[in-house]
């Protein structure tokens, strides 16, 4: 019998793989409302798809530079400056790949030697300390403050000589925090203090409603920020699999290595359903998110006739819901609420200790679905 390699011994199944079984098992007898997609309910915009469809007509159906089309590199640094008023340069500082995870997953697996520690602050996205786990780095997690809030102010109490990276992931999924500029910049100088790569993942950072910072626009410290963002959720693009990396041409060139000899490039028409995105109209943009903004209203409205509480999310489509009133074990949260009133959320607990007392809950069904899952919840204590 073969055997499988040590480094997979820590992997496990995500939660949410485990919860969708147990909505259809539910399904047959129950009307569920499914709050656990990790992606936008709308599909991608029809100019997005045919230009896609175009550019298999014309033949541009081949592999394309390792590092992307020039095109698309461009409109990401043209977009950058717009937006954030930083400069990448396109041939050098900028790496698209197959989703923004597997930039991530090249980033681990260019600075981890077994053993390093990359530090996390709670809560936060389940695969990345299954990446870090791959990569026989060791995850340390840094508990959150109340409500779910990132605490910066024990970040160096965690620094350790075998530290390598912090990861921070702004907006966050799963409690919608936005760090303010103050903590980003006490992150940024922890960080020069003690020599560590920071990996901001801003995969969510079209979907805020409050002013956000991307940590692109800490430029003097470009060779240690590593800003990590792709199409997925800004443009209903999940199944497109186009993300980027933006860094120092050092680390790109690093990280391109082992794009261009596990990969080779992303895939050719999604890259140019991407540039047509940052190129093409943008009003869809913002109707997502003012259609996001709404259902988080409704939520935050609706909550207060219950007996539960949720943390206001500042961004993403997600919000937390404090169930402690329900009295149970923080795993068996998740199964409780869909078995009383048919509500499928993920539990807290996958997103850390801290978040154990929660579910997350994806703003991702329309406005009467919102309704009603107030109203179960208002009847379910
Ligand atoms: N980062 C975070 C925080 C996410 O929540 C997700 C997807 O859920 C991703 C990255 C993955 O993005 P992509 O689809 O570009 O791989």
């Amino acid at each position: 019998m073969q055997k499988f390699a040590k480094r997979l011994d820590s992997l496990k199944a995500s939660d949410s793989i485990a919860m969708h079984q147990k909505i259809k098992d539910f399904q047959k007898t129950t009307d569920i409302i499914d709050l656990t997609l990790g992606q936008p309910d709308f599909d991608t915009p029809e100019h997005i798809k045919q230009a896609a469809w175009k550019a298999i007509k014309k033949g541009q159906n081949k592999y394309t530079t390792s590092y992307g089309i020039q095109e698309l590199r461009e409109e990401i640094s043209i977009f950058y400056r717009q937006y954030y008023h930083v400069g990448y340069n396109p041939l050098k500082e900028i790496l698209i790949c197959p989703g923004a995870k597997q930039g991530i997953m090249y980033l681990m697996q260019s600075f981890l030697n077994p053993g390093d520690e990359v530090l996390l602050f709670e809560p936060c996205w389940l695969s990345y300390a299954d990446m870090i786990a791959l990569n026989e780095g060791i995850a340390k997690f840094i508990p959150s403050k109340n409500n779910l809030h990132p605490d910066v102010d024990r970040l160096e109490e965690f620094v350790s000589p075998r530290t390598k990276i912090i990861v921070i992931n702004n907006p966050n999924n799963p409690s919608g925090y936005v760090f303010n500029w103050n903590e980003l910049k006490n992150i940024v100088e922890i960080a020069a203090k003690h020599d560590l790569l920071i990996i901001s993942d801003e995969i969510y950072d079209r979907i805020v409603f409050t002013k956000f910072n991307s940590l692109s626009q800490f430029e003097n410290e470009r060779d240690r920020i590593v800003v990590v963002n792709g199409f997925s959720k800004t443009y209903a693009m999940t199944g497109w699999r186009i993300g980027y990396v933006l860094a120092s041409e050092k680390i790109i060139s690093k990280i391109g290595l082992i794009h261009q000899h596990t990969a080779t490039c992303a895939s050719s028409q999604s890259q140019y359903a991407a540039l047509k995105a940052l190129t093409g109209k943008q009003g869809f943009v913002s109707q997502m998110n003012s259609e996001y903004q709404k259902r988080k209203d409704l939520m935050l409205e609706g909550i207060t006739k219950t007996k539960f509480h949720v943390v206001e999310p500042k961004g993403t489509f997600y919000i937390m819901l404090d169930v402690s009133v329900l009295n149970v074990e923080a795993i068996q949260n998740a199964p409780t609420l869909l078995t009383k009133c048919g509500i499928a959320s993920i539990n807290g607990l996958s997103y850390g200790l801290s978040a154990g007392k929660y579910v997350r809950l994806s703003l991702t069904q329309n406005e009467e679905q919102i309704k009603e899952t107030c109203s179960r919840l208002m009847r379910v204590i």
